[in-house]
């Protein structure tokens, strides 16, 4: 290692000396782009801001647009006079600023872009073909949401593969050796742009859809003599990748044909694993291909991502560890340069240093691999390495300004990151001994996370408040449970065996449980399949009035004893639950798929919820059990504490069958009331399973007891009970309003007022503006109405959409509904599965008739199961906010879209209902998006995402108006909800002797103690 450390600094500094020959500065571009990135790299706020006034500005129409967004992205921000001026002065002269600021920044973009379009590159092309470097080309375009949009996509490819074949057909290698391992025309493919419906959970799926759009591609490039790369993006899609380019490349067809290359990210964790098992997959296929070894581009987006989801994360956390692994991955490249062509993507010169010199070592020639550099990038170090003899090739992406912006953006991270090579070597001229250590001595042991821990450093101290004290914020004293991630196989498979052990238990019966017994009944219920409503999935015993009665009983027993529990018993009580419902997390989601069509992960995260509600509570409860000192006075001590209410009634809807459950119930247990909880009627199999659970965790008999029933029956019975204190209840409007009403009369021998906990429906509208991101307006609005085909009190139902954009926005959104897969569940990938029972398919058959005679069908899915109660996601446009589909909650995938003049009209639309649960803004306006932060009706307001989703402590959710009344599920004041406050006050004082200091903290006030 000695030796060839030497000799990578060697070759590290002949390199620099050829960069240093003709010195170029970090951005090219001189004047206004330089200063702005000198200052970026000074200003990490000031390039957040830079960063997102560069994405937005080709999205802008006018130039006053352009010099709103201008000053609202850099007044008052202090900046510094520079910038303060020119905001000024763009103020004055938007017309010329304007103009101006958008020719600044396509010249930025062009330093990264290097052709509008396939004629326009060729241009570039010939420039470096003079320069003895070769080219890859990518396509930049929009997001992909659709199946048009992707296959607009596929036959652009086909184009600037024929274009570029066309046009550099005399063209031959550059070094003239090995040329038959590196055709000239070589074009670099993204995955995702050939299939909109790309999900982890399902690569058989996207295999099977991408296939045939490779296919034609594939074959025409191989009849043309050029060369086929497949790119590599975020984590989600690895596995895919990697399996599709096995699996076509396998075909009879491409079995024999070397020109193809995939990309290896070095950044990944288990990259090494993937190149192993690439490189053994081509000795059986026994034709050689080619691997592009590569850092990684998307590392914020994916140790983002794993935070936001507590997830592993799976990129290395320090820079020095994705160096090594680079360097180990080159050396197990060039091992096997038998099979396997390298290609080196890199800019840094210690990485490139040291793949020459292991090449070296190996006796492996120079024309047998290649570096591959960005266009508009380390341009000193491409010619270096053609005056060193190597082979040079450039990527070279391709489109217009406005879908380029991701990608330029993604070039100005990089190149003005902390962690980055080329800042540190052009902008900070960091010296070359320093820039060539080995990696290894840079990765730090401590500090260093585990491996496969879930929080980068950085990020972990942010946190380390959490741990402290009970002090912070709520949502920060317990870690979320993470989803699980359905991009490993294990967790496939482990769904998938879920899924089969769950059927095989199809037709079981669930007893009631009271008083700790199980009671079966003569009446048995029985709960379908949506999907398939001839399979039953369990039958539930049926409760009636006498049952209920005992319920109550059993209930009221047990609560003087359990409302003297310690609060810290009752709080283990749920972490036990939680625990329990970890271990048997997939056969949850498994019922959770059958009994009310949830798709995969969205019965996982139903389960999560469920997990976090536990969790989550017993730290609440852990702060608000230990009683409080009022004031320090002299003589007196007064501590407010809280009493449980009594016996708890709790009501929970089918669509969020364990979490909502288990949310109202395990907040009821753990503040020490007794509970009687009542699953919907579409959904005793999960409410049955999370009794088990609880009784595995050691809930005393009659704490919690479980009664499935018509809740016409049964649950009218116990709202109007004078022996039940709280009643705990999340559905439907009419429903609610009908407990709400009920709870108010006060019965003969009742002994408390009714608190009436009450989480109704939505009416949710997200606005989409006019400077928004068309392509994740999309993404997010599509998601937010058709994920769980609707079936979520958050769900969209009204899309708000301002005249400019309208247009823009409609010719991508019908496209992006009809591309969904609509089906049965039990299918990974299936995003839009059955409505719960044929009384909701029918109401919602009539509501799509209703809308029909309103406004117009701007699309319905055509093609469905032909059993089940499937409804194709249908969308309305010319939709009035007096119609009915707009103001009635349809709880199904149907859509209105209303189109507005302006924001003031767009927020007068979406606060114009009976409801306030949640609503959306999507937008890139700093000044709108404050405005709407403080104009919103709603519980909830999600910005620049979907308006779904909320995850315990981050978002508490729950809604006013005829949403709810108040309360918010997760979070911190959830518990004061179900407990009575009371104030204990003492004299300490005795003939004037007071003690001289009043303690700080007391245990609870119980009696007779706890032994
Ligand atoms: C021709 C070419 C094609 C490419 N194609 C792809 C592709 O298909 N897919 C893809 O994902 N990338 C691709 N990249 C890589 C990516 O875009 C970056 O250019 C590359 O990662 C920069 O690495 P570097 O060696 O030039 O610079 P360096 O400055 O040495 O490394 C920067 C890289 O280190 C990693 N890094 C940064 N901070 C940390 C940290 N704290 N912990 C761990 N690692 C960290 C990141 O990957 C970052 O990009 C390509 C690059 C080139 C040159």
């Amino acid at each position: 290692m000695k030796a060839l450390q030497g000799e990578i600094e060697r070759r590290g500094r002949r390199i620099f000396e050829l960069v240093d020959k003709h010195p170029e500065p970090l951005f090219s571009k001189a004047g206004f782009y330089q200063r702005l990135m000198a200052l970026s790299m000074r200003d990490e706020r000031f390039k957040v801001q830079l960063f997102r006034f560069v994405d937005v500005l080709p999205s802008l129409r006018g130039s006053r647009d352009v010099v709103e967004h201008l000053n609202e992205y850099f007044s008052d921000n202090g900046f510094g006079p520079l910038i303060n001026a020119g905001v000024r002065l763009a103020g004055v002269v938007p017309w010329l600023s304007g103009r101006i600021l958008r020719w600044n920044v396509s010249g930025m973009a062009h330093q990264f872009i290097a052709g509008k379009n396939p004629d326009d590159v060729m241009a570039t092309l010939r420039k470096r073909r003079a320069q003895k470097i070769g080219f890859t080309v990518d396509l930049l375009g929009e997001a992909v949401v659709s199946e048009a949009d992707a296959d607009e996509y596929a036959a652009r490819y086909l184009d600037l593969l024929e274009k570029l074949a066309l046009d550099t057909k005399d063209w031959t290698d550059p070094l003239g050796k090995n040329s038959e391992l590196f055709p000239v025309v070589n074009l670099s493919v993204k995955i995702s742009a050939l299939y909109s419906q790309m999900n982890p959970a399902d690569p058989a799926d996207a295999i099977t859809h991408l296939v045939p759009k490779l296919r034609p591609l594939l074959r025409r490039a191989r009849e043309l003599g050029a060369f086929i790369n497949f790119d590599m993006e975020s984590y989600a899609h690895k596995n895919t990748t990697l399996e599709l380019f096995k699996t076509i490349l396998t075909e009879a067809e491409f079995k024999d044909w070397p020109h193809v290359g995939i990309v290896i990210q070095a950044y990944l964790r288990d990259s090494e694993a993937d190149l192993r098992d690439l490189i053994e997959w081509g000795r059986a296929r026994s034709t050689r291909f080619a691997v592009r070894l590569v850092k990684g581009a998307y590392w914020d987006y994916e140790t983002t991502k794993s935070l936001q989801n507590s997830w592993d994360c799976p990129v290395f956390f320090q820079k020095p560890q994705s160096d090594v692994n680079f360097e180990i991955l080159t050396e197990l490249l060039l091992e096997n340069q038998s099979i396997v062509t390298a290609a080196f993507g890199s800019h840094n010169v210690r990485t490139i240093a040291h793949a020459q010199a292991l090449a070296d070592e190996l006796g492996i020639d120079h024309s047998c691999f290649e570096f591959q550099l960005l266009y508009g990038m380390a341009g000193p170090i491409k010619r270096a390495l053609v005056e060193m003899g190597y082979r040079v090739r450039e990527y070279c992406p391709v489109g217009e300004l406005l879908p380029g912006m991701a990608y330029l953006v993604r070039r100005l991270l990089e190149n003005t990151s902390n962690e980055g090579f080329l800042r540190a070597k052009f902008a900070e001229n960091v010296s070359a001994k320093e820039l060539l250590r080995d990696p290894r001595e840079l990765v730090k042991p401590d500090g260093a996370i585990p491996p496969g821990s879930p929080i980068p450093a950085t990020a972990r101290n942010q946190h380390r408040k959490n741990d402290a004290s009970l002090d912070s914020a709520p949502g920060d004293v317990y870690r979320n449970s993470p989803l699980v991630n359905f991009v490993y196989k294990d967790s496939q498979d482990e769904m998938r065996s879920a899924l089969r052990e769950a059927r095989s238990r199809f037709g079981e019966k669930y007893p009631l449980v009271i008083g700790g017994e199980k009671v079966w009944t003569d009446q048995l219920t029985p709960s379908v399949n949506p999907s398939a409503p001839d399979e039953i999935v369990g039958y539930g015993s049926e409760a009636g009035i006498p049952e209920a009665e005992q319920a109550v009983k059993a209930a009221r027993a047990a609560f003087g004893k359990w409302s003297r529990t310690p609060f810290e018993e009752r709080a283990r009580l749920l972490e036990r639950a939680a625990d329990i419902m970890e271990r048997r997390r997939y056969e949850l989601s498994a019922v959770e798929v059958f009994e009310v069509g949830k798709p995969w992960s969205e019965a996982d995260a139903d389960i999560r919820e469920a997990i976090d509600f536990c969790r989550f509570y017993a730290q609440q409860m852990r702060r608000l059990g230990r009683p409080k000192l009022t004031q320090q006075v002299p003589g007196e001590e007064s501590y407010h504490h809280y009493w449980p209410r009594g016996v708890a009634f709790v009501i929970a809807p089918w669509n969020f069958p364990i979490a909502i459950l288990c949310g109202m119930a395990s907040a009821g247990v753990v503040t020490g009331n007794t509970v009687i909880m009542k699953p919907s009627e579409q959904s005793i199999v999960c409410g049955a399973m999370l009794m088990q659970v609880f009784e595995e965790a050691g809930v005393p008999p009659g704490v919690l007891n479980f009664l499935s029933g018509r809740g016409s029956v049964i649950g009218a019975h116990l709202v109007d009970h004078k022996d039940v204190d709280l009643i705990a209840f999340t559905g439907s409007r009419e429903v609610g309003l009908k407990i709400w009403e009920s709870a108010g009369i006060t019965r003969p021998g009742q002994r408390e007022l009714k608190r009436v906990i009450c989480e109704m429906g939505g009416k949710n509208a997200i606005i989409v503006d006019a400077d928004a991101d068309v392509g994740e307006a999309i993404g997010y609005s599509i998601y937010s109405a058709f994920g769980y085909q609707g079936q979520k009190c958050s769900a969209l139902s009204r899309l708000i959409l301002l005249e400019e954009n309208y247009d823009r926005v409609m010719e991508r959104l019908i496209p992006a509904a009809a591309s969904l897969r609509v089906g049965n569940p039990e299918e990974p990938g299936i995003m839009v599965g059955p409505m719960i029972d044929e009384a909701a398919y029918r109401r919602i058959l009539d509501y799509i008739e209703v809308g029909k005679r309103e406004a117009t069908l701007a699309y319905q899915a055509k093609d469905l199961p032909p059993h089940g109660y499937f409804i194709p996601p249908t969308i309305f446009t010319d939709v009035k906010p007096n119609m009915r589909i707009a103001r009635e909650e349809i709880f199904g995938p149907v859509l209105s879209v209303l189109k507005v003049r302006d924001l003031d009209e767009a927020l007068e639309v979406a606060n114009g209902t009976d409801y306030a649960l949640t609503g959306g803004f999507l937008s890139r306006s700093p000044a709108n998006i404050e405005r709407v932060k403080a104009q919103l009706e709603t519980g909830n307001v999600y910005i620049n995402r979907s308006c779904t989703g909320a995850i315990v402590g981050r978002h508490p959710f729950g809604g006013f108006k005829m949403s709810g009344s108040g309360t918010k599920a997760g979070g911190e004041d959830y518990l004061l909800n179900f407990l009575v406050p009371r104030v204990v006050t003492e004299n300490t004082t005795s003939h004037g002797l007071a003690p001289e200091q009043t303690p700080e903290y007391r245990a609870e006030f119980l009696w007779p103690k706890p032994q």
